[in-house]
């Protein structure tokens, strides 16, 4: 069988499941004060120190959540509430009035932004667009963050799942201080695979289970001083910003998987060739295919392509009987395939969205794996030629 579908979820490396089982079978509540308790505080401290690494990140909380769906909203919705709060404790605190995101943002991001503008009064939502290489617009950014009064939010990825482009975060960073706003970076598809900056943003998000960790783990960093209200309450855990008992073993598998992740520029070089090397075979062999955000700066393991004319549910069942694992370029999140909002966004004619693959490769990828792809996609091909010649 050969995975290339990476983005989707990562397998499990073997050092993160080594710490998963160990801490599993230690046992302990992070909360108690007795020697396990404290051995399970310890590996939550270790684990901080570890995950923030991989993020850049120095002077900043970090919280451990469910997933970057979870830190998601409780970055979006506590960044509102928490700016309402300090307004209401300070009337020269600015609350939040404008929130901006970008038009290829995850749906993790876009449908909590969605909720907050439906149900918070005052608070307006707009979307940025994308050059035709899917890559965020700052000048159209630049102009929405003078309009308008109090503090703005926006929220872009450090570069896209579906296409791998990576976005200018440097700049937008640079936009969002120059305007006073604050900035959520959703580094999920980037971590691991390009140096992040966590300094550049107010918060950002991490998932495990994208850098070969646990699935149902993440974390979201927050900047000292930035605005963040607590979403779940109960007890006091995670300095009460995020309650409930935490999930040691997750956690723990989650911090070596990012240890690995950080510590592979080996691992990087080799990922980066296989995907070259799928992209030169696949226009070798199949010159019609497109390769999308092909001209942009692009995450070194993802290929967004299509091959015109067989749609991607077609492709995706062909490839699966040869042992292929890809994924629909567009999310397929409930299990169906939709039209991609991110190719959408990008200019790419519906018809020929409706026919796009992703192919990501990780870092247990090998070039097997590359050549089991293109022979299942000649086959693909030629199996449509000789219908349509029939
Ligand atoms: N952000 C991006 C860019 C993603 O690709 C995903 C997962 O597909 C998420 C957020 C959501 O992460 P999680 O599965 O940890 O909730």
């Amino acid at each position: 069988m050969h995975y290339l579908d990476h983005n989707a979820t990562s397998p499990l490396r073997p050092e993160s499941l080594a710490s998963l089982s160990h801490t599993l079978s230690l046992g302990g509540n992070a909360s108690s004060i007795h020697a396990r308790g404290r051995a399970a505080r310890a590996v939550i401290e270790d684990a901080k120190e570890k995950v923030a690494l991989l993020a850049g990140a120095a002077a900043y909380d970090v919280i451990f959540t469910s997933g970057a769906t979870e830190a998601a909203n409780l970055a979006l919705a506590g960044a509102v509430e928490g700016a309402l709060d300090q307004h209401g404790a300070d009337s020269k605190v600015a609350r939040i009035t404008r929130m901006f995101v970008s038009s290829i943002e995850h749906s993790a991001v876009l449908a909590p932004a969605r909720r907050l503008a439906e149900r918070v009064p005052g608070v307006r939502l707009e979307t940025l667009p994308v050059t035709v290489d899917g890559v965020l617009d700052t000048e159209a950014l630049r102009v929405a963050l003078r309009e308008g009064k109090g503090r703005a939010l926006v929220a872009v990825m450090a570069a896209n799942n579906e296409t791998g482009v990576i976005q200018p975060v440097e700049e937008i960073s640079r936009l969002c201080r120059e305007a006073g706003a604050l900035l959520l970076v959703d580094a999920v598809a980037a971590a691991g695979k390009i140096p992040l900056d966590a300094s550049l943003c107010d918060y950002m998000l991490l998932s495990a289970h994208k850098i070969g960790g646990p699935q149902g783990v993440g974390a979201l960093f927050v900047a000292k001083g930035a605005p963040l209200a607590a979403q779940l309450v109960g007890g006091g855990q995670q300095g009460g910003l995020r309650a409930g008992t935490e999930n040691l073993s997750g956690i723990a598998g989650f911090a070596a998987a990012a240890h690995a992740a950080r510590d592979g520029a080996g691992e990087r070089d080799r990922i980066a060739h296989l995907r070259d090397r799928f992209e030169t075979q696949l226009l070798q062999a199949i010159p019609e295919a497109v390769i999308f955000g092909a001209d942009a700066p692009r995450l070194i393991g993802t290929s967004n392509f299509a091959l015109p004319g067989t749609a991607s549910a077609i492709a995706l069942i062909a490839l699966d009987l040869d042992g292929v694992w890809v994924n629909a370029g567009a999310s397929c999140s409930s299990g169906k395939v939709a039209a991609s909002h991110v190719l959408a966004a990008m200019g790419v004619e519906l018809a020929l969205a409706s026919c796009a693959l992703r192919a990501s490769f990780g870092w247990n990828s090998e070039m097997a794996d590359v050549e089991a792809a293109i022979t299942a996609l000649t086959k693909l091909r030629q199996r449509k030629t000789t219908l349509e010649a029939a």
